[in-house]
């Protein structure tokens, strides 16, 4: 048993534009064959009668969604667990795991009659919440999540008592969700100035413990949350709870192999919906483990898509807490980060500042991403909407230049590996899909593809000597392809993957002009015949 209840789930949009994204939350459960019908207020009030509506312009309600119970729901996998043969050490801690060059031998376990124990064995899957990013540290695998304090309130009964089949229900704009609990109600939000916890590392011994209540840093979700039922206010508070939870950068979990260590798995950073998603997630990475590749594409939670800023804690936490406060904030087409930058920037970022840049990050990396005119009078910012974007006509401009005459781009952010080694056009040839067998000189797009076709991999291979070649690919793929071209390397090849990204700047210059601007700056032959498509010079 697991406590589940099928009462269904309602969400509320207080002004138009949450109207527009309730609307399309609705549109996406459809492709997911999931019927979210979309109500009037006074309709979301009839399932939700404790609630005023003066504000409410709409709501969406999941008839198929509900509430568990997390500890009837972890007593339920483990009894599958173990019936499958699985074996739970309860009140054992993983002290260390055992590499010998690059392959997981054992786990070091303690018992707590302080007996050592050792289990042997090929994969290692950390799932230990907050602990996550400090054990897998002592492998070298670096996962980004930090602990932030996180609460909700239980009330007393209401009088009458709240329906036990009452929807859950989140309130994006007054940042709260409510569920019912034995007659009152259960009441959490998502305050925009979260407090890290731990800062300085997670004190030992902690687990199953809480944090101290913090009546004065829940008053404010408080407040918003008796505008929208104001029997809280009659009500008494049963507790306050405060846990430590681990969130991550950008609000997503963290699932898959870790590049750096073969046969690694990870599932953790669950953002305060770990029961809520943990079926699915667990589910997705059984598999993955199992088969050593994800199911299906779970790009948005795989552990590859991390870079290096992820590996400075200070800058996780930064990000997280502003991904913690954005948790119930419009999700806006096209919306940028605004903490931790500038992190990584171009030689030519201040230049570019001046010109007029609005820039957007990516990976750490500060890229222009749109020109705003000062003689047009357009503002040198995003103003986020779901209509059409402020940059629309700025990047109209561009589109018109490139076709018309040229445009210079600064793609520095691009990921820049080197290939070398006497066997790296052996391993190159094995990896691409298209031919990288061709001379010195050549420029090769291609994609690398996985083993059932599917692509993994889409970049760019300048072969610069008989056993080198430079690859050039995405700023954000530049964890995953680096690990993707490392691990296919055929075994006993003789040929090494190096990340020099941070050596090269990456201009590009499009355009049917292009070639009569580059010969102003060179003498060089730059005609056709001399300098074809898909070829390359130094
Ligand atoms: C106040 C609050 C409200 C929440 N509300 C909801 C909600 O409404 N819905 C929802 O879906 N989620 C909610 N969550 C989040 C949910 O509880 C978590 O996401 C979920 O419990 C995470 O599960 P986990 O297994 O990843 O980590 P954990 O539950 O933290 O489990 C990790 C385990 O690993 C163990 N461990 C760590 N290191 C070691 C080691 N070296 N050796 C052995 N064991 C180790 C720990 O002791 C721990 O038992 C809430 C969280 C909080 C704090």
């Amino acid at each position: 048993a697991t406590g589940w209840k099928m009462n269904g789930g309602l969400r509320l949009a207080c002004n138009e534009e949450r109207w527009t994204e309730v609307k399309r939350q609705a549109t996406t459960a459809k492709s997911f064959g999931l019927e979210m019908p979309l109500l009037t207020p006074k309709e979301a009030q009839h399932l939700w009668p404790l609630m005023e509506i003066d504000d409410v312009v709409g709501a969406a309600f999941l008839p198929t969604d509900g509430q568990a119970n997390p500890s009837d729901i972890t007593m339920a996998l483990a009894r599958g667990a173990r019936m499958h043969g699985a074996t739970i050490c309860e009140d054992t801690e993983v002290l260390r795991i055992e590499v010998e060059a690059g392959v997981i031998k054992a786990v070091v376990t303690v018992a707590p009659d302080g007996s050592e124990g050792r289990i042997e064995c090929e994969k290692v899957v950390v799932c230990g919440g907050q602990w996550t990013r400090a054990l897998c540290a002592t492998v070298g695998v670096n996962v980004p999540l930090v602990p932030v304090e996180h609460q909700y309130v239980i009330t007393e009964q209401f009088t009458p008592e709240v329906p036990r089949n009452l929807p859950t229900l989140r309130d994006p704009d007054r940042l709260t969700y409510y569920k019912e609990e034995v007659g009152g109600l259960v009441m959490g939000g998502y305050e925009p100035n979260p407090i890290p916890w731990a800062v300085a590392g997670i004190p030992r011994p902690f687990q199953f413990q809480l944090l101290e209540s913090d009546f004065d840093h829940f008053a404010p979700i408080m407040e918003l949350a008796i505008g929208r039922v104001p029997e809280l206010a009659n009500t008494g508070i049963r507790t306050l709870i405060n846990g430590p939870e681990s969130f991550t950068p950008d609000g997503n979990f963290i699932l898959g192999e870790a590049p750096e260590l073969k046969n690694f798995y990870v599932g953790a950073g669950f953002n305060a919906f770990g029961i809520a998603a943990g079926g699915g997630a667990g589910q997705a990475l059984a598999e993955w483990v199992h088969d050593g590749q994800p199911p299906y594409d779970l790009w948005v939670v795989d552990i590859r898509r991390f870079g290096r800023p992820h590996t400075d804690t200070e800058w996780v936490r930064t990000r997280t807490l502003e991904a913690y406060g954005k948790h119930y904030t419009m999700a806006w087409p096209f919306e940028e980060h605004h903490s931790g930058r500038p992190a990584r920037t171009s030689p030519l970022y201040d230049r570019l500042l001046a010109r007029g840049a609005v820039f957007g990050e990516k990976l750490g990396w500060e890229r222009p991403n749109w020109f705003a005119s000062a003689a047009l009078g357009e503002a040198d910012h995003d103003v986020y909407t779901y209509e059409r974007q402020n940059w629309f006509a700025a990047v109209g401009r561009e589109h018109a230049a490139c076709r018309d005459a040229a445009v210079l781009i600064d793609q520095t952010s691009f990921a820049k590996f080197a290939l070398k080694g006497p066997d790296a056009l052996t391993a190159l040839d094995w990896i691409c899909s298209n031919n990288v067998r061709r001379p010195v000189g050549s420029l090769t797009y291609t994609q690398m593809l996985n083993d059932q076709g599917g692509i993994e991999a889409d970049l760019t291979v300048a072969r610069v000597a008989d056993d080198e070649f430079y690859i050039v690919t995405g700023t954000g793929f530049a964890s995953h392809d680096f690990d993707w071209i490392r691990r296919n390397i055929p075994s006993g090849a003789n040929a090494q993957l190096f990340d020099v990204t941070s050596a090269y700047s990456v201009l590009t210059l499009m355009g049917p002009a292009s070639r009569s601007i580059l010969s102003t700056v060179t003498a060089a032959d730059l005609s056709n015949e001399a300098f074809p498509f898909g070829t390359f010079q130094t």
